[in-house]
């Protein structure tokens, strides 16, 4: 059972770090609802090195996207930019639309995108709780003993920055 067990995480593990297919959680490592928010980690589509932090807050659905190191992000135009549109996506995929929908009170209608039901503007929102808790989140991960370089830990190379 143990073993079994080990083996069916670690192939877990493999298939996140795989190149072949890192499609979905390659483009956000992490995604939750929490503090009345759905919020997350983003990577930049162009940039292996730079993550986002991107939210929206229940009920106002205000939205936020900056760097991890709290640099707006430069998609940001008055209206959600594409990671935003990249964690709502994950949301769905992770808790189903139903729960995310409710979560941010907002309706959904049949056959409608999550995020063009929002209506909410651009507002602040400080980042670095959401990134902290991601990199807890890493730091859970139950990964096997090795000397090899962990690819999970490519996520933060500016982690120094934020301590
Ligand atoms: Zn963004």
């Amino acid at each position: 059972m143990n073993a079994d067990r080990a083996a069916w995480e670690q192939r877990s593990v493999a298939r996140v770090v795989s190149p072949v297919q890192p499609r979905k959680l390659a483009s956000v490592p992490f995604v939750e609802l929490a503090d009345g928010r759905l919020q997350g980690v983003v990577s930049s589509g162009s940039d292996i090195a730079r993550v986002y932090v991107s939210s929206i807050t229940a009920g106002t659905h205000a939205f936020n996207c900056s760097t991890n190191n709290n640099r707006p992000c430069g998609g940001l135009r008055g209206s959600p930019c594409k990671h935003l549109h990249d964690l709502a996506g994950a949301a769905v995929l992770q808790y189903g639309l139903d729960q995310v929908a409710r979560y941010l009170h907002v309706e959904v209608g049949d056959g409608t995108d999550l995020m063009s039901c929002l209506n909410g503007r651009h507002e602040p929102t400080p980042g670095a709780m959401v990134f902290s808790r991601f990199l807890r989140h890493l730091a859970y991960l139950e990964l096997p003993d090795t000397t090899e370089p962990i690819a999970e830990m490519h996520w933060f190379p500016a982690m120094g920055a934020i301590r």
